[in-house]
């Protein structure tokens, strides 16, 4: 093989603070694992998790238990009780929020024989309105508060009463970090027909570990579906997610799309919308599930909201022109003023609206982020 076209190796020497993307090695007991599963085939023949993980698998070279593991153990990580649980290893983020629209509005459809209205806000990835005009959905955006939470008050406003809501709230606004109020916005929601996604890409993977849990707490919070990244926060080496539901909801979407769509080749109805999917990741990802690996996310997590509190304190301090912000004390994104070309290209800041910002993930140490500090005073 020609090693003249591999592209240069993904280091902290190469400072990166614009995406939420963690650069951090796995450690070396994740080379072992995958050196296990190369021995057993899984990432060298043809494995396949097509269909649903808990049914009886079409073909006999699958990780399915692996994947339900790895769904049993992530699900404990966000309050959901073990027997009301289903979920998957999704192809990324924004395939999970896809599935969560899909079964939102067969169930919701099914059940109320009216099609939903689709509710998020401006703030919202730009992959739901996107799978909203794939799935013909009717959208409604709601208003958000100065950081960019969704205002329960205008979702309240806005809601049509003779139909049911199918709501997206983000736990973890992409550009500004902010999270909607779940808790208000399920007051909302309680008198009517409804179901609640939640987008959680980037901040579900470190919330369990801090302080914060409660915000992502299913049982308390009572959202209806979740959608977290497995390449952001974890660092794992390729795009992947995690989709979770109840599985009382999951099977009534099941019965629902059942009806209109049959799947008699695959031996059962999948409830997944692709046929064939990856059945290496759920295998690896196995790896970010156990004591080992969560007491370091644990670690990293705690850290990272320091760092990121510090961040804001030296901003505020020697650059206070730039107006740096934190949307909420969960949040490991500051936003700011654009501070110029040279800084921004330099660390990769992502920039919107003549604002750029920091996402301090695990890999941004003190170090980098001094660092980063100094180039901001040396205009
Ligand atoms: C990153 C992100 C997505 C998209 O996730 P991918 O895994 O990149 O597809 C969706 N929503 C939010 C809030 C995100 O941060």
């Amino acid at each position: 093989m020609d090693n003249a076209v591999l592209p240069p190796r993904a280091s902290k020497a190469e400072p990166m603070l614009g995406y939420p993307i963690n650069l951090n090695p796995p450690p070396p007991g994740f080379a072992r694992w995958r050196r296990r599963l190369r021995r057993a085939g899984i990432g060298i023949l043809a494995y396949n998790n097509g269909g649903n993980p808990y049914a009886q698998a079409p073909v006999p070279h699958h990780t399915h238990p692996f994947e339900r593991r790895v769904v049993a153990r992530c699900g404990r990580l966000y309050g959901f009780p073990a027997d009301d649980l289903w979920g998957f290893v999704s192809g990324s983020g924004t395939d999970s929020n896809l599935h969560a629209l899909h079964l939102g509005r067969t169930w919701l459809q099914d059940r109320y024989g009216v099609a939903p209205r689709c509710y998020f806000t401006a703030e919202a990835h730009y992959s739901i309105p996107q799978l909203a005009d794939l799935l013909g959905l009717e959208t409604a955006l709601v208003a958000t508060d100065a950081d960019g939470a969704m205002a329960p008050a205008d979702l309240a406003r806005r809601l049509a009463h003779d139909r049911p809501a199918l709501v997206v709230a983000t736990v973890g606004t992409t550009f500004r970090g902010a999270v909607d109020p779940l808790p208000a916005i399920g007051r909302i929601l309680a008198n009517m027909p409804h179901f609640l996604h939640v987008d959680a890409a980037a901040f579900g993977g470190y919330l369990p570990y801090t302080a914060f849990a409660h915000l992502l707490w299913q049982q308390t919070v009572n959202f209806d579906s979740l959608a977290v990244s497995c390449h952001k926060f974890f660092g794992f080496h390729s795009p992947a997610g995690l989709f979770l539901t109840r599985r009382s909801l999951f099977d009534a979407y099941l019965a629902a799309a059942g009806r209109r769509h049959r799947a008699e080749y695959l031996g059962h109805f999948p409830g997944t919308l692709s046929c064939s999917r990856d059945a290496v990741k759920p295998a690896e990802f196995l790896y970010y599930t156990t004591p080992r690996m969560q007491a370091r996310l644990a670690a990293d997590a705690r850290r990272i909201l320091g760092d990121t509190a510090w961040l804001l304190a030296e901003l505020e301090t020697r650059r206070p022109d730039l107006e740096p912000r934190r949307a909420h004390p969960a949040s490991n994104v500051i936003w700011f003023r654009h501070p110029g070309e040279t800084v921004v290209r330099r660390y990769h800041l992502a920039c919107q609206d003549g604002h750029a910002h920091v996402v301090v993930m695990p890999h941004a140490h003190r170090g980098l982020l001094t660092r980063f500090l100094d180039d901001l005073e040396r205009r």
